[in-house]
Order: C-alpha cells, then sequence, then structure tokens
C-alpha cells in the first residue's frame, strides 16, 4: 500500500523523535547571514515537512580562498531561527572547540563531515568534547569508501557515551565520475545498515548528486532501500548561494521533491523475501555504471594514443602490444576467477572500440 512520506513521519523508530522514520532535515548549505538563514528556515517551517534545520557555520573548503563559513556568530542567529520557527538546529563540527560553541548555543544535532570522518584524530577529539553529554550525532560517511573508517568513527563516539547516533550517506569521491559529485556505492550503506540495524540511515542527495536535478531520483532510491530520512540542502534563492549553488533547492522544490516520493507503508512477505535479491541488483547496478566509466576513461586514453600515433605516423593496429595486454589480463584473471575465454571475448571488445576510435582520428 503506497501513502506519503508525511503520513510516516510519525513512526518512531527510536525513543529520540529526532531519529524517527522520515526524518528531513534540511538548510542551506552555509549560513551567509542571519536575513538568508531565518528566511529559509520561516518558508520551510511554514510548508511543516521539515524537522531540523541545517547550517553549516565552519566550511570545509577543497581550495583556499573560498567562503569558509561565518563561524561561531552564525550559532546565534541558528538559535533565532529556531526560537522563531521552532525547527530542531544541525550543525557540522570538526573540532572540540565546534562542539563545545554548538552545545552552547543548543544545537540538537551535530553531524560530523565527511572530510572529518577520514581522520580518526579529529573524530577522537570530537568524541572526547562530547563525553558526558546526551548529545543525537550524525555521522556521515567518510570521502573514500572506507568502511572501516566510518566504522570506526561509531565506535568511538560509543566509547565516549554517545548513544543517539545516525549514520550519513553522502556518497564517495571518485576520479572520473561525472554522473555525481560523489559516486553512491549503495552497497556501502546498505551494508553499513545490516552492520548496525539499529543506526537510522540518512540520505544526502544534495552532496551525492552535487545538481538539482538527480536530487529526487536519489532521494527514491534511498525510501527503496528503507532508509530513515533525508538531508537537503535549501536555500530560499539558491542562485546567490555563497557555497553549493549548483545542487541547493528552495524550500517549495524540495516540498514539491517530498510530495513526489513514494513510500511502502509495510513490506508483504514477498517484498521481505526480495529484500535481499533487491540489494545484490542494487550493487550489480553499482558495479556496471562503474564499469561504464572506467571504460570511458580507457577510451579516452586510446584516443590520446590515436593523436600521437598520427602525429608520429604509425600505425593503429600494434598487434605485439595488444598481445602483451591479453597475456597480463589472463594472468591476472586466473588468479580471479575468470576464464581465458572471458578475458579474451571481452578485451576483443574493448580492443574492437578502441582501434574503431583511434581509425576515426587517424582519417
Ligand atoms: C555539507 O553538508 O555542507 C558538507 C560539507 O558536506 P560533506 O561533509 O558531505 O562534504
Ligand atoms: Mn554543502
Amino acid at each position: 500500500m503506497k501513502t506519503t512520506l508525511e503520513e510516516i513521519r510519525t513512526e518512531i523508530v527510536n525513543d529520540n523523535p529526532l531519529l524517527k522514520k522520515g526524518l528531513i532535515i534540511a538548510g542551506p548549505c552555509s549560513a551567509e547571514s542571519e536575513d538568508q538563514l531565518i528566511k529559509t528556515a520561516i518558508e520551510l517551517a511554514q510548508l511543516g515537512k521539515t524537522d531540523v534545520l541545517r547550517a553549516g557555520i565552519w566550511k570545509p573548503r577543497t581550495n583556499p580562498g573560498g567562503f569558509e563559513g561565518v563561524g561561531t556568530k552564525g550559532l546565534s542567529w541558528l538559535l533565532n531561527a529556531k526560537r522563531i520557527t521552532n525547527l530542531k538546529t544541525a550543525v557540522e563540527v570538526a573540532t572540540s572547540k565546534h562542539v563545545e560553541d554548538a552545545l552552547s548555543f543548543d544545537v540538537d544535532v551535530l553531524w560530523v563531515g565527511a572530510r572529518t570522518t577520514v581522520n580518526p584524530f579529529s573524530v577522537q577529539q570530537i568524541s572526547d568534547a562530547l563525553k558526558g553529554t546526551d548529545q543525537t550525532v550524525l555521522i556521515k560517511n567518510p570521502v573514500n569508501p572506507d568502511i572501516k573508517l566510518w566504522i570506526g568513527a561509531i565506535e568511538r563516539l560509543q566509547k565516549s557515551g554517545i548513544k543517539k547516533i545516525g549514520l550519513i550517506h553522502r556518497g564517495f569521491s571518485s576520479y572520473g565520475n561525472t554522473e555525481y559529485r560523489n559516486t553512491p556505492m549503495w552497497q556501502i550503506p546498505i551494508e553499513m545498515k545490516r552492520l548496525f540495524p539499529e543506526l537510522p540511515m540518512i540520505c544526502d542527495p544534495s552532496h551525492i548528486c552535487g545538481n538539482t536535478h538527480g536530487l529526487l531520483a536519489v532521494s527514491q532510491k534511498s525510501v527503496n532501500l528503507d532508509y530513515d530520512g533525508l538531508i537537503i540542502e535549501t536555500h530560499y534563492a539558491p542562485e546567490i548561494a555563497l557555497t553549493d549553488k549548483g545542487q541547493q533547492i528552495t524550500p517549495q522544490e524540495l516540498s514539491d521533491l517530498l510530495d513526489k516520493l513514494i513510500i511502502k507503508k509495510s513490506r508483504s512477505d514477498e517484498e521481505t523475501f526480495l529484500k535481499p535479491l533487491e540489494n545484490l541488483r542494487e550493487q550489480i547496478n553499482d558495479l556496471d555504471e562503474e564499469l561504464i566509466s572506467l571504460i570511458s576513461n580507457r577510451m579516452k586514453i586510446a584516443k590520446e594514443i590515436g593523436t600521437i600515433k598520427k602525429k608520429s605516423n604509425i600505425t593503429v593496429l600494434q598487434s605485439s602490444r595488444y598481445n602483451e595486454i591479453l597475456e597480463r589480463l589472463n594472468k591476472k584473471g586466473e588468479k580471479l576467477g575468470l576464464s581465458e575465454q572471458f578475458i579474451r571475448s571481452y578485451m576483443e571488445a574493448i580492443h574492437i572500440e578502441s582501434i574503431r576510435t583511434q581509425n576515426i582520428i587517424g582519417q
């Protein structure tokens, strides 16, 4: 039976109401001004679908010189937004000072960013600063697909006595993938859900997609995989956002997106049986997508080689080179349980396409 997200939002999965099923966290990537934050918060609150207002106060930027956040003063804006709208609040913390400041401004949810989860020193520092508190902490996956780092962060926080822990899946960095800003690699959060079934899993389609057009499909996929909530970057005027401009949506667009999600209320026996199959198929789909983008990278390099061959007047087909590749891959394939026959036909298909693109250049 299908129902709307709204109808299952009240389903408590944990005695912490912040971690209820269908949790929606929304708000700007960064707090930019008090006006921007409060305007966004009021619009979100009026639409009535958001539980927690997010805003980055300290922003970890890939390149120096970018907007690095407004710092601690943003916390008082967040507190004002909370007083006006009644929304709970969430900020990213990366140091013990961030934790202390956030707690002194009554922030309800702290999240550990992807660039922090990778660093056990930082996670330990945050865990130490949280000792003795009853804080809710959401841990984003590390930027790299290292499941052990994600698990390590959970364990460090648990050792500090933190009980209200949730996970955020925001995708993983990869080289040369153009479809996503951060490849979802769904098999990793699926494995985390298997290892920690009691921890809510929240999807962050904004940082997975890096654009606005992919948000609905990624959100729907997370709902199909029985995630517990969504964190989506929302700005009253995304076109003037100082960070992550291309992926933020307006509160109204968020509301429309949530209305479009199809949620199944409870799983029938048949569906429960199908779930492992669904998860495995998900992994196959991911791997196929990865293979296609790797093959595309390979073709790009083959093209460059084609240009060099043309300039140096070398023939496109170099049999000795092809034989050398085949021999090497056969050895590797044997170790990995792939038959020689398979390696041969697979490589033949790749090689024919490589020669075809190089011939086009050569014309
Ligand atoms: C963010 O949520 O704005 C953020 C910096 O995300 P991430 O840690 O996933 O890059
Ligand atoms: Mn962001």
